[in-house]
């Protein structure tokens, strides 16, 4: 299980394009400092898709809207962090969490006598034999 637990190619490309809103923001100072918070603002929903990954839908939407806002407020972050952000967003909506999807599904026979059993049963519901993962 290599799997990450959080979609953590959306929070880098997300917090790379707030990084750039932010600079982009600099760039067009004063009118800029809309930018500024803009990319403030993804920089804090990319590190949400890290500490409460179940809410990666709406995180992705956000970053999504502040990549758009970014165009009026940081020339989209350079474009970069538009771009970034707009791929960081759709990724995070799109992520699944591993345990959801497949694990589920997986049966094991025993080794032992064959009986199949659940995924998450340690042994045996047949003769007791540990279940080999
Ligand atoms: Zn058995």
């Amino acid at each position: 299980m290599g799997e990450t637990g959080y979609p953590s190619d959306a929070y880098l490309l997300s917090m790379v394009a707030g990084v750039f809103i932010v600079i982009g923001g600099f760039v067009i100072f004063p009118i800029g400092i809309i930018g500024v918070v803009i990319g403030i603002f993804t920089i804090y929903t990319a590190s949400t898709l890290k500490t409460n990954p179940k809410g990666h839908d709406t995180a992705g939407t956000l970053i999504v809207i502040f990549s758009f806002l970014s165009i009026i407020g940081s020339l989209g972050g350079l474009l970069i962090g538009f771009l970034l952000g707009l791929i960081g967003g759709i990724l995070a909506i799109q992520w699944k969490p591993p345990a959801a999807s497949s694990r589920q599904q997986v049966m094991n026979a025993c080794s032992n006598c064959g009986t199949v059993v659940p995924s998450g049963v340690d042994f045996c519901t047949n003769c007791g034999t540990p279940v080999q993962k």
